[in-house]
């Protein structure tokens, strides 16, 4: 008997985007063998075949005996974001700039298993010692927002601004972007931020020029402009879809008066929390509070009660009293740990719908224990390198950050 099998291996650049940008509604949370999942199509494909058809629980004991046998040359990061059956091997789980920074601290290890996504490893590439290595395990696992500041365009938008002749503006970048972009930052007299510092980065980037160019998130600048006291007037939104010259969709005049430019990028997860989610929440639960990812639209921050880093959202929930509600706004496979952490505590995700990371949840647990296992074999798959150049204007950037108090 012959069955039919789908083309999937032809795929064009608009599905990939595309399956990078939808809310993967179809996917479970817990692992499927990597040849039952059809997004599999869009992952990095030259993992060899014996990885395909592994269930969960076989995975899992194939990468603890590989972790075994590593001992202490090998650490394992977890991002948040992360699905159980990888997280478990995380020696430390956290935000991405944590992370890498503990992993430079880690002297005995050799090899940094950092799962997350590209602009993660490469940022613990920058801030690792010469004697690591630092392996992504599945080289597709990107970041949608990410994704929508391409160097280039970034490149432009600097151009055409100069030729425009607008001054004093201050290029600040989210963690969540390309080793380059953060590098063009270390060049150009500007600074890096994650979300729980994005507020003193802002003061830090006012007191070196008039106004800040700020990628790729529009809704973390917004949001962080907004707390610092800057009205909205007073930000423009750059669409770097448009044409050259056409200073992304914004008059000369009216940059000059603008303290913050916008670039035009969103996280696909956090888009998706809306102000209706939040009354539907509190009408069902009265007593609930609403805490957000500052990745989440306006109006969402504004209608919630909290909002923060997600170290700040654990831990606001960790510390919480007992028999608290939280409704929460950001990414399932966290607010379902938290939920399973603090039993004693309400917490739920404001959207019903289960929407995953699709681009975290390409860290499939078969790609860990393929890079484990390799590495235990001698050989390193998918080592992450940030070229010289780059990784040193980077880390000017990054450590312009670090100085910000
Ligand atoms: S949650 Fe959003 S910002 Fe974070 S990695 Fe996924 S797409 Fe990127």
């Amino acid at each position: 008997m012959t069955t039919e099998t789908k083309p999937i291996f032809l795929l064009d650049e608009r599905d990939i985007l595309n399956e990078a940008n939808e809310c993967p509604i179809d996917r479970p949370l817990e692992t499927l063998p990597l040849n039952q999942e059809h997004a599999f199509a869009f992952w990095q494909r030259d993992i060899p075949e014996e990885y395909w058809a592994l269930t969960a629980e076989q995975i899992i004991e194939r990468v603890r005996a590989a972790r075994e046998s590593l001992g202490n040359r090998c650490i394992v990061l977890g991002h948040h974001y992360q699905r159980e059956d990888v997280i478990q091997f995380a020696d430390l789980k956290g935000d991405s700039f944590k992370l890498a920074q503990w992993a430079s601290s880690q002297e005995e290890a050799e090899y940094i298993v950092f799962c997350g996504v590209h602009f993660m490893a490469e940022a613990a590439d920058i801030l690792s010692q010469p004697h690591q290595k630092v392996i992504l395990p599945n080289m597709s696992a990107g970041c949608s927002m990410a994704d929508m500041a391409d160097p280039d365009d970034v490149y432009a938008c600097w151009d055409e601004l100069q030729e425009a002749g607008i001054q004093g503006v201050i290029p600040v970048t989210y963690m969540n972007s390309a080793a380059s972009l953060k590098a063009f930052c270390g060049k150009n007299g500007g600074i890096v931020c994650t979300s729980s510092n994005a507020g003193k980065v802002l003061d830090w980037a006012f007191a070196q020029g008039d106004k800040v160019l700020f990628f790729p998130d529009q809704h973390l600048g917004r949001n962080t402009g907004l707390s610092a006291g800057i009205n909205v007037t007073e930000m423009a939104l750059w669409d770097y879809t448009l044409p050259y010259g056409s200073l992304g969709g914004n008059e000369a005049a009216q940059l000059q008066d603008t303290r913050i430019i916008l670039w035009k990028g969103h996280c696909s997860v956090h888009n998706r929390f809306s102000v209706q989610q939040i009354d539907d929440a509190r009408n069902k639960h009265p007593d609930v509070k609403v805490l957000v990812h500052p990745e989440c639209r306006m109006e969402v921050v504004q209608a919630a009660d909290l909002n923060g880093s997600t170290e700040f959202i654990s831990r606001t929930i960790g510390e919480a009293s007992s028999g608290s509600k939280w409704a929460v706004g950001t990414e399932i496979n966290l607010v379902s740990r938290l939920a399973r952490e603090n039993p004693d505590k309400l917490v739920f995700c404001l959207d019903p719908v289960v929407c995953p990371c699709s681009t975290m949840y390409r860290i499939h647990p078969a790609y860990l224990c393929w890079a484990v296992e390799a590495l235990a074999a001698g050989r390193t798959v998918n080592h992450m390198v940030v070229d010289k150049e780059t990784a040193v204007w980077a880390k000017v950037a990054l450590e312009r950050m670090l100085a910000v108090k």
